[in-house]
């Protein structure tokens, strides 16, 4: 028994969420990005649970983080580092067997100059972020080919947003680099362009948050959360009317209230963009959040399910009821940055 934060990793439930993600495009690989040691859960328990299931292709962002993963999927898996490849890391590259993400015009000259093992090419097609030009010349195009790319590949801007025109507009941009490598496998969609349809899915997917139990899927796409953060209640006790709750007063009780004081604060990856909106779920009974998020610790209203408000209850802050993207919400930011956020102070746990 242990006061502090808890965080459960469900590794079936992320497998399973793989296995949803691979049913809606079949004929088209699915892969599973597990950069930020997959997104704050661990890397080498995810990438296990997901070869397991079958997956067999993993995105992460560097080379490092790849060697993680080659421990835990195995030799056969294949591994792609999206921030792509600096000189001193070739050997690596080779040894492990890693998939070298090339996404511009230096990357691809080092990688031809170097021994190594297998690339793929990342164009940039609306991000300008990473990636390769999308209007290169002939030669150009056929100085890649000669690289002999495993992949190529592009991003999507805002396939959050299903009826933005900029997903019809980098499907056509990226049409063109596929038409351009014939003999190669494309991919463009992330988890969100999962949900665009099948004009989007090409050869490959890129599932990463989706996987974890984040996004905003479609009705028909059941996800399952990938972890359920838990606190504890270190303190129950009776909030006056008029009193204040917590560092600056945030909060005026209008009546008497029971409260509960649990250890989970901004130091453990809650921000304090949560204060007043948050809420944490105990027995399956929603309780606000009242007043600031401080370091360690934040205070609820626990009047409507007192009974099981007692020291050392737990109180969900992510799971089945509270819902990643809901509480992302409530702290003003996205499923994403919560995730992979949640600090080291959270003991994770593998169920
Ligand atoms: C992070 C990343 C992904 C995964 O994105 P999600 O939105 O988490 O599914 C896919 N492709 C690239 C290039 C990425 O950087």
């Amino acid at each position: 028994m242990t006061l502090m934060p808890h965080a459960t990793v469900m590794t079936g439930n992320i497998a399973d969420n793989w296995r949803t993600l691979d049913a809606l495009h079949p004929g088209t690989t699915t892969a599973a990005v597990v950069k930020a040691d997959a997104y704050g859960l661990g890397a080498a328990r995810v990438a296990r649970s997901l070869r397991i299931a079958g997956c067999q292709t993993f995105f992460v962002a560097y080379a490092e983080e790849a060697l993680v993963v080659r421990k835990a999927a195995g030799k056969a898996a294949r591994i792609f580092v999206l921030n792509g490849p600096v000189r001193g890391e070739m050997a690596l590259y080779r040894d492990a067997d890693l998939t070298a993400v090339l996404s511009s015009e230096a990357h691809a000259k080092l990688w031809a100059n170097a021994p190594k093992g297998s690339c793929a090419l990342h164009f940039d097609t609306g991000m300008n972020r990473l990636g390769l030009p999308a209007d290169m010349t002939e030669k150009d195009l056929a100085d890649l080919r000669r690289l002999q790319p495993v992949l190529v590949m592009s991003h999507l801007v805002s396939a959050d947003e299903p009826d933005n025109p900029v997903n019809a507009a980098q499907r056509k941009a990226f049409n063109e680099i596929a038409d351009a490598f014939p003999d190669t496998p494309a991919s463009l969609a992330n988890s969100s362009g999962c949900y665009l349809g099948k004009g989007f899915a090409y050869d490959l997917t890129r599932p990463g948050l989706a996987l974890y139990g984040g996004t905003e899927p479609p009705e028909k796409v059941k996800l399952k959360p990938g972890v359920m953060l838990e606190a504890t209640i270190l303190a129950t006790f009776k909030g006056r009317a008029g009193t204040q709750v917590g560092y600056g007063g945030a909060y005026t009780l209008s009546e008497d209230r029971m409260l509960a004081t649990v250890g989970l604060g901004y130091a453990d990856g809650i921000p304090r963009a949560g204060a007043n909106r948050l809420t944490g779920w105990l027995q399956g009974n929603p309780c606000p959040v009242l007043g600031r998020v401080s370091m360690d610790m934040m205070t609820l209203d626990v009047t409507d399910c007192a009974k099981h408000a007692k020291p050392g209850a737990r109180v969900e802050f992510l799971g089945e009821n509270a819902k990643l993207e809901a509480q992302a919400a409530a702290c003003g930011t996205l499923g994403y940055e919560l995730l992979t956020g949640l600090g080291p102070r959270v003991q994770r746990v593998y169920r």
